[in-house]
């Protein structure tokens, strides 16, 4: 016979055993908007890695939990990823057709930075009011000086379809001392505008713009505490003097510097440029920088370095360059007479090779940005980074060839342009984590399938293996397919926000 003691010990234990089955009172109380169930969570901001459900209401992650949640809409994550969705900062794509393939992509955030736009919120002229994604530009520096050399607005670059020319003003025209002067105000006005820095194509106008005028902006920037994105000044290939001239003006300024398409301009040069960078890093300079994981480049015909020695600054020739519309490769005749008959058109120069792409990825500090070109129609291709970007560097780089652990480059895509635009937009200390109280900006992908699949003849190509994209806790992307009719995408604006904007 046993005794009533241990009768009464037995059923104390399984009391205790059936509540640690159970989920707790205040789960069971908490029904979320959503929940993402048992995937592997990896929050790039804290290194994080462990299987965990995710609750998501009012487009925030309001739990992290090991148990069962309950969610009017439940995602089973089991065996795939579950991680911040990804920021691009350098992406010209900001019309519904370069948000759809950037989505795909697993990106939510999408800034036109480098170019920008002004007055700034035209960078929502074609997403309307249907964004995917969240959205936002830096003030256009280029749009700026075209504003006080012709007063007129021309918003720059990519945003209203029309097409535009390297030959404004803004690009060709130096400037006087006066007119630096009107410049500046319109710098402040950007900004005042919830620009997300200044966006400086400095190659594109490298006629124009004296060292003077650079520092003068330098200047304001550091003021600000305004990031300049820039597109350095090119030299002949691998030559890394446009790298320094910005680095010498953020060391004499105070300047927030941010590199655009490093291993793009460096070339053969990446490994001087990267001994630079670091070097600039740890003088204290504040600089980041970016790089795409493509070989081969891509702008406008009309781009103000084909008036230079092009074939000697990239080491190529007629024969290496596509045609992007088409796919077809030139010769000088129709190089010649499609520069002049329509300096807009998108070409793919191919001058890169993979060993300078993976330097310049796998470098420390190094984030992923794809360098979108605007896209408005599918039967005109574009080169494949806006469509295949973050997915490349997870397939390339992670699955294939590992040369990065998949932690690593997930935060070299949100947390570290999340760490880097929070200087200019607080929002974004809630963005690039997975954690409580951020936003839910989610990207959920299978890390042993993923693929990128656009290519340079095929390029309107989403990924293989992202399933699911959440944007300010909507489900965007679902089965890798975007869903109709649903825009949670918000334009995301600077600190220095004017309130009568
Ligand atoms: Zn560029």
């Amino acid at each position: 016979m046993r005794s009533p003691k241990k009768t009464t010990h037995c059923l104390q234990f399984f009391a205790i055993f059936i509540m640690c089955l159970l989920p707790s009172q205040a789960r069971l109380e908490t029904t979320y908007d959503l929940v993402i169930r048992d995937g592997r969570v990896i929050d790039p901001a804290s290194d994080f890695d462990g299987i965990r459900s995710l609750g998501i209401s009012r487009g925030t992650i309001q739990t992290i939990d090991e148990g069962p949640l309950q969610g009017r809409v439940v995602i089973d994550a089991r065996g795939k990823i579950v991680t911040a969705g990804f920021i691009d900062l350098h992406s010209h794509a900001q019309t519904q057709l370069g948000q759809k393939y950037q989505v795909l992509d697993g990106v939510t955030t999408s800034l036109e930075l480098e170019a920008g736009a002004y007055p700034v919120a035209a960078v929502g002229n074609q997403i309307a009011d249907r964004p995917l994604i969240n959205f936002g530009a830096s003030a256009s520096y280029a749009a700026m000086r075209s504003k006080v050399l012709t007063n007129s607005d021309n918003p720059y670059l990519f945003f209203d379809g029309r097409p535009f020319s390297f030959e404004d003003p803004g690009f060709t025209t130096p400037l006087d001392a006066q007119q630096i002067e009107r410049v500046m105000r319109h710098v402040h006005l950007g900004l005042d505008q919830g620009g997300l820095g200044i966006g400086l194509l400095l190659d594109y106008m490298s006629d124009a713009v004296t060292t003077a005028e650079l520092e003068a902006l330098f200047t304001v920037a550091a003021e600000r505490k305004a990031p300049l994105f820039i597109h350095i000044r090119r030299g002949m290939a691998g030559d890394p003097r446009g790298l320094m001239e910005v680095i010498d003006l953020a060391k004499k300024t105070g300047a927030p510097i941010h590199i655009c398409h490093l291993s793009a301009s460096a070339m053969g040069g990446i490994e001087e440029f990267l001994r630079l960078f670091h070097t600039a890093i740890e003088d204290g300079v504040d600089i980041s920088a970016e790089s795409y994981p493509y070989n081969a480049g891509s702008t406008s015909i009309g781009a103000a370095v084909f008036d230079r020695d092009w074939q000697q600054i990239f080491g190529i020739t007629y024969a290496d360059v596509q045609l992007a519309e088409s796919g077809k490769y030139f010769d000088r005749q129709r190089w010649d007479k499609l520069r002049v008959e329509n300096p807009a058109a998108t070409i793919i120069h191919h001058y890169g090779n993979e060993d300078w792409t993976q330097l310049a990825v796998k470098a420390p500090g190094m984030m992923i940005g794809s360098d979108a070109m605007p896209v408005f129609s599918e039967s005109v291709k574009s080169h494949p980074r806006g469509m295949g970007t973050f997915s490349r560097v997870l397939t390339e780089y992670v699955r294939k060839n590992k040369l990065l652990s998949l932690p690593e480059a997930l935060a070299k895509m949100s947390y570290l342009p999340a760490a880097r635009l929070a200087l200019i937009a607080p929002q974004f200390k809630n963005k690039g984590r997975i954690q409580t109280g951020a936003d839910a900006d989610i990207v959920i992908f299978d890390a042993n399938i993923i693929a990128d699949q656009a290519t340079y003849t095929a390029p309107y190509q989403g990924p293989k293996g992202i399933s699911w994209v959440l944007v300010n806790g909507k489900i965007v992307v679902q089965d890798g397919a975007v869903v109709e009719a649903v825009y949670p995408g918000r334009i995301i604006i600077g600190a220095g926000s004017h309130p009568s904007y």
